[in-house]
């Protein structure tokens, strides 16, 4: 099985670098000097810290009708960057950072949840996958907690 990782819409980027502001919440977005690894959520990589600026702003990964919002801090390249392309797998420069993977039915239930450190992201992400009741993975920041990308069983585009 291969895995695909879905970074933020370039539309949701495009909002923030123009108006500065969380989409959908209003809160005024800010700049600095990166502090953190990240990653940036748009083109999934780690930021160069003390070197890049990062935007940070408010943001919900549960975006689909009917989903309960679950708001927090999110942090993007205050330059602008191209989304995140990989065509599957998990991100090759986030491979070196612990995560936590939250398994999500289709009634944005968690029903599975894994800590991975030692490399062996995408290996455990397909573990999970093989429950049928896994429909996606969200994967957030092992210490911080914060959302990074959302990770979906990767579907031939000829299929
Ligand atoms: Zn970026």
């Amino acid at each position: 099985m291969e895995i695909q990782a879905i970074a933020l819409p370039t539309e949701v980027a495009e909002r923030v670098w123009k108006t500065m502001n969380s989409p959908g919440y209003g809160h005024p977005a800010s700049n600095a000097l990166a502090k953190g690894h990240g990653p940036c959520r748009h083109c999934l990589r780690p930021f160069r810290i003390g070197e890049e600026e990062r935007t940070l702003f408010t943001y919900s990964p549960f975006r689909e009708n009917g989903m309960i919002p679950l708001p927090g801090p999110v942090f993007i390249h205050t330059e602008r960057c191209e989304r995140f392309q990989q065509p599957s797998g998990y991100p090759v420069e986030l491979v070196a950072y612990g995560a936590v993977l939250d398994g999500y039915d289709g009634d944005q239930r968690m029903v599975a949840q894994r800590k991975v450190a030692d490399g062996g992201h995408e290996a455990m992400i397909v573990e999970m996958f093989e429950d049928v009741a896994v429909r996606y993975v969200m994967v957030r920041d092992l210490k911080a907690g914060c959302f990074d990308f959302r990770v979906e069983r990767k579907v031939d585009s000829d299929g």
